[in-house]
């Protein structure tokens, strides 16, 4: 059986650094293989209101925004449908009969959760919708049949969520035919891609905190980032050892550097490992480094901003293409809605004689 591919982001802001290592360039990946039944990525406007319901005005800009960043990304429109979550609303009915099948102090433990109720100080006002977004997100996954999403670390509990309420809701139905397929996250192999860190080296680069390089920031504006990022505050002095763990700037390079961007912005080395091997010696200064990792930074992000350009001039196809894949994909979700109903007997047209 092909896979039935689903991602999303949320549109709290442009998509940065982290989206990409994090999920993007598997999602590229999986689109160029082509090995795939159907692929959905969802610009999740909803659960974006979890926690922004005063906000809807940046939740619906950053819609076209991140879209944008999709297609100049290397997402093709073409072979992947990318629609907007609040447009397809049989996501709802999912999420309401899904509610029944988890208690709320399963919600409380999810770490995720729990470190997003801290960072956004809502340990006294908590929003019922944001508690309630892991179960959301399951309906997301579940309504279409998703076999595999490539996703963050963050995501994992969302996941174990989801195949927790597909288990939940076999014992509770007992379905004759099977109506919902176990998920699977795929993450990075690399622990520090799961999760990149921001720019202040502490909290994962996120939308929200403010530590982030995003994939349309200008060259100006990347180098002024990359020249304040956090790196080894016991490195003082060019002479001292330096310390690769922890230190973004070596992060970043892991991420994003390929031994050919030696030959081009920094001959002295063959390739990281030996750049690395100088930094813990001492000898090698912050400013070289990061002045190389905004060259490789800008030889990843000077295409991408190029095709950003380009979709500045298609915003109305963008949009249609967003709408008539939201119809595309609610006509998918109620089929799987009609047999979840049936299946939990909910099924009053057949009391018509
Ligand atoms: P917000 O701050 O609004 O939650 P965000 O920056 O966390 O925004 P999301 O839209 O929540 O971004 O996440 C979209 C996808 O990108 C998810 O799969 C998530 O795991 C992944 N992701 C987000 N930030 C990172 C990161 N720093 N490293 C790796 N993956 C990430
Ligand atoms: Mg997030």
């Amino acid at each position: 059986m092909k896979d039935i591919i689903l991602t999303g982001d949320r549109p709290t802001g442009n998509l940065h650094l982290g989206h990409f290592i994090g999920s993007l360039k598997k999602r590229i990946e999986l689109q160029n293989e082509g090995n795939y039944e159907k692929y959905y990525i969802m610009i999740a406007d909803t659960q974006a209101l979890t926690d922004n319901a005063q906000r809807v005005d940046k939740v619906k800009n950053n819609i076209i925004q991140v879209a944008i960043d999709y297609i100049s990304a290397g997402i093709d429109p073409k072979k992947v449908n990318i629609f907007i979550q609040s447009m397809v609303s049989e996501l709802h009915e999912f999420t309401s009969y899904f509610m029944n099948l988890v208690t709320l102090s399963r919600l409380q433990r999810n770490p995720t959760i729990k470190e997003e109720i801290k960072q956004r100080g809502f340990e006294t006002s908590l929003p019922i919708g944001f508690i309630n977004y892991p179960i959301s997100q399951a309906a997301d996954i579940l309504a279409f049949g998703t076999t595999i999403a490539p996703v963050g670390g963050d995501q994992m509990p969302m996941f174990e969520q989801a195949r927790e309420i597909v288990n939940s809701f076999n014992n509770t139905y007992k379905p004759q035919e099977e109506v919902f397929v176990m998920p699977k996250a795929i993450v990075s192999e690399n622990k520090l891609f799961q999760r990149l860190p921001g720019l202040d080296g502490k909290l994962k680069m996120s939308k929200s905190a403010g530590n982030s390089i995003y994939l349309c920031d200008d060259e100006a504006t990347v180098r002024e980032k990359v020249m304040k990022a956090y790196t080894d505050a016991n490195h003082l002095k060019v002479t001292d050892p330096g310390q690769i763990e922890g230190n973004v700037v070596f992060t970043y390079l892991d991420a994003f550097c390929r031994e050919e961007h030696f030959a081009r912005f920094l001959p002295e080395y063959e390739n990281l490992d030996q750049l690395k091997e100088h930094y813990r010696r001492g000898g090698l200064g912050d400013v070289k480094v990061k002045k190389f990792l905004v060259n490789v930074l800008e030889d990843f992000l000077a295409p991408i901003r190029e095709r950003r350009k380009e979709c500045l001039n298609h915003i109305d196809e963008i949009y249609n293409m967003l709408f008539e894949n939201s119809r595309l994909a609610s006509i998918d979700a109620k089929e799987r809605l009609e047999k979840m109903k049936d299946a939990m007997g909910l099924n009053y047209k057949k009391f018509l004689k």
